[in-house]
């Protein structure tokens, strides 16, 4: 049997071997370990020497090479933080990322606490957007729209145990929708990475779908823009997370398409990364 510290350093050298996550061997290897022994990382600083049963160490190593091969960490774990709390996740969603925290921010700074508004996430994704607005704005009413069936599922699994008030609809962007269903606000994180964008390479594991738009990233950006006008209400707010180059392009998509009040905002990195507007102020 080996113990907590041999089996972190023989994961470390393991993970370092892959130069590209060689920054969070130690991290990583912390995180996989404590998963599988369900322990924090303070009980496996605390306890070097206590020994992991064989059928325990082999699962933590098969995790461990699964990493060095490229899995985010975050398949691995089953679940990933967003905002203030844990959800699932797995190989059919997109990983959620720190900068779409932002984008929650925007439209929740809108509705005021007491409203009951109804919102609209499109393509949701594990559903981190609209979780995060359900309990942020507990009193508005939130809906969702996945065309993928994994992450809907996913999705699903999430709203369950965290917001359970939201309502999933499946199909590709508005396709769900009825012609009179209208929102006060619409937010997405749609794709919009450009297919010759080297980025890609190190995003093989997620779903291209969730991650890739034609048109220089921009397609499901313009879709969006074009036809969320008759499903907002007088005054509604459009908020799109875009790609940091992607700004003016976003931009100008809003005021061609007669929305006011354009604005983009910068994330943590001082990155452009949301563009919103309102629909006949
Ligand atoms: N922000 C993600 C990334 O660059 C992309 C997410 C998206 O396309 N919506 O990894």
């Amino acid at each position: 049997m080996s113990t907590v510290s041999e089996l972190l350093s023989q994961a470390v050298a393991q993970l370092k071997q892959n130069e590209s996550q060689a920054d969070d061997a130690n991290a990583d290897a912390g995180l996989l370990l404590g998963h599988v022994l369900q322990k924090s990382s303070a009980w496996l600083m605390t306890w070097p020497t206590k020994e992991v049963s064989d059928f325990d160490a082999n699962y933590f190593l098969k995790l461990v090479s699964k990493r060095e091969g490229g899995t985010p960490l975050a398949y691995l774990l089953g679940e990933w933080g967003f905002m203030d709390f844990m959800l699932k996740v797995g190989p059919g969603v997109l990983v959620p990322r720190p900068e779409t925290e932002l984008l929650v921010e925007l439209a929740a700074e809108r509705v005021p606490q007491a409203a009951n508004w109804k919102i609209l996430d499109l393509g949701t994704g594990s559903g981190a957007i609209a979780t995060a607005l359900a309990r942020l704005r507990p009193n508005s009413r939130i809906h969702a729209i996945e065309r993928s069936q994994d992450a809907a599922d996913i999705a699903q699994s999430n709203f369950d145990s965290l917001a359970p008030s939201v309502k999933l609809h499946w199909g590709s962007w508005f396709e769900p929708l009825a012609t009179s269903d209208q929102f006060e606000i619409i937010v997405s994180n749609p794709p919009y990475i450009a297919e010759y964008e080297l980025e890609l390479e190190y995003l093989t594991e997620e779903p291209q779908e969730a991650l890739v738009a034609a048109e220089d990233g921009l397609a499901d950006i313009a879709h969006i823009v074009e036809n969320s006008r008759p499903h907002l209400k007088e005054s509604g707010w459009l908020l799109i997370e875009h790609g940091y180059g992607q700004g003016d392009a976003a931009q100008k998509l809003f005021t061609d398409a007669g929305f006011k009040d354009v604005e983009t905002v910068l994330d943590l990195n001082s990155l452009p990364r949301v563009t919103l507007g309102r629909w006949n102020p």
